[in-house]
């Protein structure tokens, strides 16, 4: 069995620069906020791959030089990886590296495969034997029994079988390889750096590296890169793209280009359309940060309402942050957060965040903003509520767990104890949105709307009702 099914990750990849472990690991830096709590890299130096790979953040995972000459190569892939306690485990750290009959091959995953279990049943029965708990070492057990004479086309037909979401970088030995699932589910970008090809998660990471933005790699592109330079397949035919909306609500940097627009314009857009939805009288516009931060500036300009940092957020935090014993749990929000009682006393808050899960963190900052002083508190919300799990590589609970999945937004507002609550509807997050050539914008809602784009064993046709 899996630990966990559900995984938040970040993939980077680099070939032909002398630099390559070194510049990996200023990209997978960049991409640390896609997970905290294990990384990796592999590199190549045309001949053999090296990796190193350890639990917990880039800074701490690669702290001397000596690795760096270790990892030398002009070519490398990186990941950092997330996973809630149950699946963290130093051997389902990535990237993945295995040698077999045609010599040696690392993956870095970002994504969820949703035929992961039944694949590596079958598998199983066949007698492989598997070393990770991870969706991702299916593929490459895969590959391994794949017949087809080029790699291009190993790694094509092996995907014709898995299903799900997947944005993944391989390296072997002479190539590079990255693909992007033809839902494009999960953000990959390619750019370019003094002649070198790069790949990444998020464009945040070229702006570090300061690599030249190409494009996207485009839902259902396979891009193969190899000293004689760069080629494109589309090994599934027709793509059917429908890009997670939630990189742009919550989970992609604000900096990043993410679908083809700055994330950091589509949450404005987000908090303008709230604004219009869910109008309220009060004296000041306080964001959650940082997740809150974008919507709300958008919020306050589309209502004329003054923008003020009313909470305080302490960066030394990481989200692993560990959960102290049960006596002092009560702490945590304070850990990260505190009131400044200057903008609130007195004060009728508009409280903006991105989304309410649990609604145990909403339930823990209203009452440290009522304690504080403030006479009325409205908190809005610039996502729909989040009533359904992700299985495509967003880590969220159980539906039991999502509190909007049992509880109507009265009772939610009752719960955590806000004067009034509005959260944005589906129609306005699509149009705000409004994501390139997809009028209002064809991409997975499955988190608001239980409509999931693939299918999987456990749902069946009861997915489309998001009944499981
Ligand atoms: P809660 O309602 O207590 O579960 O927490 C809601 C907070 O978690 C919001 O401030 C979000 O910004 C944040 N959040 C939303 N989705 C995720 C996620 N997948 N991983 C970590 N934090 C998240």
């Amino acid at each position: 069995m899996f630990d966990k099914l559900h995984e938040e990750c970040g993939v980077f990849g680099i070939f032909g620069h002398p630099e390559a472990s070194n510049l990996s690991y200023l990209g997978l830096y960049a991409l640390q906020h896609r997970g905290q709590e294990s990384c990796g890299i592999v590199a190549s130096d045309g001949t053999r791959l090296r990796a190193h790979r350890g639990m917990g953040l880039v800074a701490d995972v690669f702290k001397d030089e000596e690795i760096f000459n270790r990892l030398s190569g002009r070519s490398a892939i990186g990941h950092v990886r997330y996973s809630t306690a149950g699946g963290s485990d130093i051997k389902n750290v990535q990237p993945i590296m295995v040698d077999y009959l045609r010599g040696s091959i690392a993956v870095a995953h970002n994504g969820n495969l949703v035929n992961a279990q039944e694949i590596r049943n079958e598998l199983e029965l066949a007698g492989s034997i598997f070393s990770t708990t991870s969706d991702t070492e299916v593929i490459v057990h895969l590959l391994a029994r794949a017949q087809a004479d080029s790699l291009p086309d190993r790694i094509g037909q092996v995907l014709q079988d898995v299903r799900g979401a997947y944005s993944l970088v391989f390296l072997t030995e002479t190539r590079m390889v990255a693909v992007r699932d033809p839902n494009g589910f999960r953000p990959l970008v390619l750019g370019r750096l003094d002649g070198a090809y790069v790949v990444a998660s998020e464009s945040c990471a070229f702006d570090l590296i300061e690599a030249e933005f190409i494009r996207e790699i485009e839902p259902g592109e396979m891009v193969l890169i190899d000293k004689e330079g760069m080629k494109s397949y589309q090994p599934f035919g027709k793509a059917n793209p429908t890009p997670c909306i939630f990189e742009h609500i919550y989970f992609a940097r604000p900096d990043s280009v993410v679908f083809g627009r700055q994330v950091y314009g589509v949450r404005k857009e987000f908090g303008r359309m709230l604004a219009r939805e869910h109008a309220v009288d009060a004296d000041v516009v306080i964001p959650i940060p940082d997740s809150g931060v974008p919507a709300a500036i958008g919020y306050a300009e589309e209502s004329g309402i003054p923008f003020q940092l009313g909470l305080i957020r302490n960066h030394y935090v990481g989200r692993t942050f560990i959960e102290p014993q049960q006596s002092i749990r009560h702490f945590g929000v304070k850990i990260k957060l505190n009131p400044v009682r200057e903008v609130i006393e007195g004060k009728r808050v508009v409280v903006i965040d991105d989304s309410i899960v649990r609604g145990t963190t909403a339930r823990k900052i209203i009452k440290m903003i009522r304690a504080a002083g403030a006479k009325e508190i409205h908190v809005r919300i610039s996502s729909p509520p989040t009533s359904f799990p992700c299985y495509y590589g967003i880590d969220t609970p159980t539906r039991k767990e999502l509190i909007s999945s049992s509880h109507t937004i009265e009772e939610i507002n009752r719960y955590i104890t806000s004067d009034t609550l509005g959260y944005l509807s589906r129609e306005g997050m699509r149009e705000a949105a409004g994501l390139p050539g997809s009028k209002g914008g064809h991409f997975c809602d499955a988190c608001f709307s239980g409509f999931y784009p693939v299918k999987f064993p456990r749902l069946k046709a009861d997915s489309q009702l998001g009944l499981f």
